[in-house]
């Protein structure tokens, strides 16, 4: 049911007990608040709503109209109809989703040099050469990329639906890009006859592509004209769970359910009982009774789990995300007057609040 603006009513006293609940302290809560009531003051104001990754700080997510998964939000914001300006407290791709889905809608970026390693792992031409070279393919995406990279592609999928995109798309080979991680757990999921590759990285001269059935690595040359790849296209997050880190953890924590994002290295992934995004992770929760839960994904995680499945405990070795963490409960409280946004189509080291290509500013 769409969300009407006019009937949305902020309870300060729940708000401040969800805070104490998430273990935030009395001298926290008394910074926390007022940036808060400040955001809202902005946002009724405006005829805002801001939307929240999961990955972002609690205050953030609790404040939020929407706090979830990039697909989710995207979706919430498109169907909140009367809203003018779309506040998106994620990373940039993310809000590039949120224009795209709302291309009438003021998309505004708090933090617009929010970015990701993924994404910044690939770009269109990468694509072109990819299928310059395997022609008949068809290649898949992953939403974690640039709207840039999604224009180049055949299909653009999630975690949630990247299993059925690529095994029932047509074409041969089905490329999956990027990143190679994710792309490896999905296709080890996968079990028919069809060829599928995973671009895994620039090296050199050349794309290194991987095929996963044949366990060897195919490198295509680049032409000279090829801009360089930005990164290797992992996650700086999921990556840096280690199995000595798990083994550890469950040792320590007698933990009895273990829970990892799909971007995690593969060997990680074998070592969990369920491998899903983070609105999965949150459900497949509630079907199974496990007391201690180990969630291997971006710290932030905890405060949508805690406070869905208060009786139980969920641990991690708390990694952050250095992009989502450029935005801040003091940059909400900044969202300018119109006159003085600035209207820009690519991350680039702002200093906050820009508006998506295509916004009317
Ligand atoms: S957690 Fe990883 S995939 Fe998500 S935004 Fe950060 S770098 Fe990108």
């Amino acid at each position: 049911m769409p969300l009407t603006l006019t009937d949305r009513k902020t309870d300060w006293n729940e708000i401040e007990e969800r805070l104490y609940d998430l273990d935030y302290s009395g001298d926290e809560v008394a910074i926390i608040l007022p940036k808060l009531q400040r955001f809202d003051e902005l946002r009724q104001e405006k005829n805002a709503i801001l939307l929240a990754h999961y990955y972002q700080i609690a205050p953030i997510q609790i404040i939020a109209d929407h706090a979830g998964d990039s697909l989710a939000l995207a979706m919430a914001a498109r169907d909140t109809g009367d809203a003018e300006i779309i506040v998106s407290s994620t990373v940039h791709f993310m809000a590039e989703m949120v224009k795209i889905l709302s291309p009438d809608k003021k998309v505004l970026c708090p933090a617009p040099d929010a970015s990701c390693s993924i994404a910044e792992g690939m770009n269109g031409a990468t694509v072109r050469r990819i299928r310059e070279a395997f022609p008949g393919c068809s290649i898949v995406g992953y939403i974690n990329s640039t709207a840039e990279v999604k224009a180049e592609l055949d299909a653009t999928c999630t975690s949630a639906n990247a299993r059925t995109v690529a095994s029932r798309i047509e074409g041969e080979p089905v490329i999956l890009i990027p990143d190679h991680y994710f792309a490896e757990n999905i296709l080890s999921q996968i079990h028919d006859d069809r060829r599928y590759l995973v671009y895994r990285r620039h090296e050199g001269d050349d794309l290194i592509m991987f095929d996963p059935k044949a366990g060897e690595e195919i490198p295509i040359p680049l032409e000279d004209s090829e801009p360089p790849m930005l990164n290797k296209g992992t996650c700086v997050v999921h990556e840096e769970f280690t199995p000595a880190e798990v083994t550890r953890l469950k040792e320590q924590e007698g933990v009895e359910l273990v829970l990892a994002h799909p971007e995690v290295n593969p060997e990680i992934a074998k070592m969990a009982d369920m491998v899903g995004g983070t609105s999965k992770m949150i459900d497949y929760v509630k079907g199974v009774p496990a007391q201690k839960i180990l969630y291997l994904t971006e710290c932030d995680l905890a405060a949508p789990l805690r406070e869905a499945y208060p009786d139980r405990k969920f641990v991690t070795s708390c990694k952050l995300c250095p992009y989502m963490k450029k935005n801040s409960l003091d940059l909400l409280g900044r969202m300018p007057r119109s006159g003085a946004l600035r209207n820009r189509g690519r991350p680039s080291g702002g200093r906050g609040f820009e508006t998506l290509a295509g916004a009317d500013v």
